[in-house]
């Protein structure tokens, strides 16, 4: 049997982290499987669903690699995949029940009669056997049974009733969903046995907290997964981060990709216990991805923030760049942070910006222009001729080489922490340390 498994979002927002964590875990459990991960988009909501929304949530799983075999785009045998082009066959299957007396119809509406005493426990992978009291069929006032619709009078199915279909005529074999869902599951194992259809396992993920032990919301910062895209974190770490919200691959297992976590995840380990969003946590994840990158895919990720600050990366060529990102060493947890942290090799003009003279003695600006001339007569423009160069010469004036490191530090990259200040001034090349030194008057 080849495991069936969906991801079917509402397009009425934008793809949040709960949304981005379902697909994900859906994601997982189809690679895990070999089986196949499709893509159904719930637009029965007609007034709130957009083609925009079912755009941003499409674009939002592709960013973050969670591509589907089947989907509204991709096609596949069991389609089609948005319900609003499946009202037909929402329609038919309602009749059937009708003939055989377990619904009855209400003017233009289908409703399903919930018999006295139906069992409606089931066992979940994840939180085991579930029992829910039949009180939650029943309502509250009368304390009789509620029946269930299943078309409303415009003609719509509700959300109970068009999932089962779906899942049923999809051959989904798992339905892996937020805990949220919980609730619903016994109206749905209803309609399955009325049909008299083979149930499919179910797991219900742990919820998503804020540090607060809060539902995770807007309060909390940014929830879509496009924010955390143009703050600067990355996909593969954003992808890392989800997958340990109530998952783990392993004690020492912290970081890891895409191929190791699909070999390595199993749904009867996810915790049941609700997981918080630490965004310490993420930062820390998506350092060590941007640490662990090939130096042009670094250089791939931070460009894209260079040009957003209005910095010339395109008047640079790649390597120079990505020599650039390879100084840095570890340095910035995120794209944009790292970008920040590297402007001046893009371009003078953040240096200038954040220059200031306080702290810099007419003795040490003197002296600044012998130590550039002293730096100019290494044998060669390398970052080993340059410290030679600079040790001998402050150790024949007997000066501190640290106070000179430091002021040529700040003519150069604006900033009073970098790299070591001799493979920038080689990286920069000669002419540029010439430049900026000239500019403040110390060379
Ligand atoms: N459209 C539902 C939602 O977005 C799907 C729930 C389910 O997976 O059954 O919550």
């Amino acid at each position: 049997m080849t495991t069936r498994v969906r991801f079917a979002p509402s397009p009425t927002g934008a793809l949040h982290i709960g949304g981005g964590h379902t697909a994900l875990f859906n994601w997982l459990w189809a690679r895990r499987t070999g089986g196949k991960f499709i893509l159904r988009i719930e637009d029965t909501d007609m007034e709130r669903s957009t083609p925009e929304y079912e755009d941003t949530i499409m674009s939002g799983m592709k960013w973050l690699g969670l591509e589907w075999d089947e989907g509204p785009d991709a096609g596949g045998s069991h389609g089609p995949y948005r319900q609003s082009e499946r009202l037909e066959l929402y329609r038919e299957n309602a009749e059937k029940l009708v003939s055989d007396g377990s619904a009855y119809r209400e003017g233009d509406a289908v409703i399903f009669k919930v018999r006295p005493d139906v069992d409606l426990s089931f066992d979940d992978m994840v939180y085991g056997r579930i029992e829910t009291a039949s009180d939650a069929l029943q309502d509250r006032d009368s304390g009789a049974l509620k029946d269930i619709v299943l078309i409303k009078s415009d003609g719509m199915p509700t959300y109970n009733y068009a999932v089962v279909v779906d899942d049923h005529f999809m051959e989904i074999t798992h339905v892996i969903r937020g805990e949220d869902h919980i609730s619903n599951t016994p109206k749905q194992l209803l309609l399955y046995k009325a049909f008299g259809w083979k149930t499919p396992y179910f797991a219900h993920l742990p919820m998503i907290l804020g540090k607060d032990k809060k539902k995770l919301s807007k309060r909390h910062g940014a929830t879509s997964v496009y924010e955390f895209r143009d703050m600067g974190y990355m996909p593969d770490a954003v992808f890392n981060f989800l997958a340990l919200l109530g998952w783990s691959a392993g004690e020492d297992r912290e970081i890891f990709g895409r191929e190791e976590a699909a070999r390595l995840f199993e749904l009867s380990k996810v915790t049941r216990k609700p997981s918080v969003f630490d965004p310490d946590k993420l930062n820390y994840i998506n350092q060590e991805h941007l640490k662990r990158l090939d130096p042009m895919v670094r250089l791939a990720h931070i460009k894209p923030f260079w040009e957003e600050m209005g910095l010339p990366a395109d008047k640079h060529d790649d390597a120079y760049l990505a020599e650039a990102l390879t100084l840095m060493g570890g340095r910035g947890q995120t794209a944009k942070e790292l970008a920040g942290f590297s402007d001046y090799y893009v371009s003078f003009g953040p240096v200038k910006e954040r220059w200031n003279s306080d702290g810099i003695s007419g003795e040490l600006r003197a002296g600044m222009k012998e130590f550039y001339a002293a730096l100019t007569d290494a044998p060669e423009w390398s970052s080993d001729a340059l410290e030679a160069q600079a040790r001998a010469w402050t150790e024949e004036k007997g000066v501190k080489m640290k106070d000179y490191a430091m002021t040529l530090r700040f003519a150069l990259t604006g900033m009073k922490v970098s790299p070591g200040v001799f493979e920038v001034a080689a990286l920069l090349g000669r002419d540029e340390v010439k430049n900026r030194l000239a500019f403040f008057g110390l060379g």
